[in-house]
């Protein structure tokens, strides 16, 4: 038998009633300023943002991240919370919320259409709080259509290629499992 990997230790905050779980505090801490940004900036969206449960930090190495609409869960990695602005991160919380809005509300085709309405409700938030370049960024990612996995270069640098988006969504689902099991080495702390 091989030995066992001591388990990762994970912390979890509640934020407004949102579970933020990662294996690093200034992760829930950027969170937490996220998520003030959005409640001092717009109420409306706010509100919308508190249609998710939990904002979970998957340890792993690609800027892909997911959001299950039906659990109401946003599962992101460390690359995209430590390489976003306050304000990048939490336009994208709110791009994750409007997928939940919209599956509460029919939708169950997440395509262009879907996306398209969660990108103008990111951008018109982070063309308020954030900064020319990242509004930028956003549009050009936009148009690289990241909802449709393909092989181009640009997509496997971030893990949007097929082969990754398949490999994160089953890391993903399993880690959901952990968590929803109670599996993960979890502390809770106050942030
Ligand atoms: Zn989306």
């Amino acid at each position: 038998m091989k030995p066992m990997k001591p388990k990762k230790q994970f912390y979890k905050t509640v934020l407004w009633g949102i579970e933020a779980v990662s294996i690093n505090k200034s992760h829930l801490k950027k969170i937490k300023r996220s998520l003030e940004l959005i409640k001092n900036t717009d109420n409306f969206l706010f509100r919308r943002v508190l249609r998710l449960k939990a904002i979970l930090i998957f340890p792993g190495k690609s800027y892909y991240g997911a959001v299950y609409e039906r659990k109401r869960i946003f599962i992101d990695q460390p690359k995209s919370i430590v390489e976003s602005s306050v304000q990048f991160l939490a336009s994208s919380i709110i791009h994750e919320a409007w997928h939940v809005y919209q599956y509460a509300h029919g939708t169950r085709k997440f395509d262009g259409r879907a996306e398209r309405g969660a990108y103008i409700a990111q951008r018109k938030f982070l063309k308020k709080t954030g900064k020319k370049s990242e509004l930028k960024w956003l549009d050009r990612e936009y148009k690289t259509e990241w909802w449709r996995p393909e092989d181009t270069k640009d997509k496997k640098d971030s893990g949007y290629d097929k082969k990754g988006v398949d490999k994160a969504n089953a890391d993903f689902l399993d880690f959901l499992k952990q968590y929803r099991q109670n599996e993960l080495k979890i502390k809770e702390i106050e942030i």
